[in-house]
C-alpha cells in the first residue's frame, strides 16, 4: 500500500469517526451523560451530602480546577528528562481524579454537558487541524501549511 493510499484510508477513517461523534443528542440525555451517570451522581452526592454546593459557584470551581491542574504538573516537577509515568501513576490518577470531578462540578454549576462541549470541541480542533495538514506535526494551527 502507497504512503497516499495509507494517508487517504487515515482521513477515511478519522472522518468516520467525526462522523459518528457528529450525531445530534438525544433530547433527554443528561448534561453529565459523557460520563458514567453513576460516576457523575456519585460526585454530585459527595458534594450534596456535605452541603457544599453553596461554595461552587463557576470561579471557586475555575478555580479549583487550575489547583488541581497544577497539583498534577506538580507530579512532574524536577523529574528533567523523564517523561514517563511510571513511578507516578499513583499521584497522576489522585491528581487526574480531582481535576475530572471539579469539571463535572462546574459542569453541574452550569448546566453545561460535558460530552457536548467535548464533542464540539474536537470537531472545532479537526477544523483548525485538518489530518491532511496536522498529521505527525505539532505545529500551532496558524503554522500548518
Ligand atoms: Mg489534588
Amino acid at each position: 500500500m502507497s504512503k497516499n493510499e495509507i494517508l487517504k484510508n487515515s482521513i477515511t477513517a478519522v472522518q468516520e469517526r467525526v462522523e459518528a461523534v457528529q450525531q445530534p443528542a438525544a433530547e433527554e440525555a443528561k448534561h453529565l451523560r459523557g460520563i458514567a451517570e453513576e460516576t457523575a451522581d456519585l460526585v454530585c452526592a459527595f458534594r450534596d451530602e456535605r452541603n457544599w454546593k453553596q461554595f461552587h459557584n463557576p470561579k471557586d470551581l475555575a478555580v479549583s480546577i487550575s489547583l488541581e491542574a497544577a497539583e498534577l504538573l506538580e507530579v512532574f516537577q524536577w523529574s528533567g528528562e523523564d517523561l514517563k509515568c511510571e513511578g507516578k501513576l499513583d499521584k497522576i490518577r489522585e491528581e487526574l481524579a480531582d481535576v475530572a470531578n471539579y469539571c463535572i462540578l462546574m459542569a453541574d454549576a452550569c448546566g453545561i454537558s460535558l460530552d457536548e462541549i467535548i464533542r464540539a470541541k474536537v470537531k472545532r480542533n479537526g477544523e483548525k487541524y485538518p489530518v491532511e495538514k496536522a498529521y505527525g506535526k505539532k505545529d500551532k494551527y496558524t503554522e500548518l501549511k
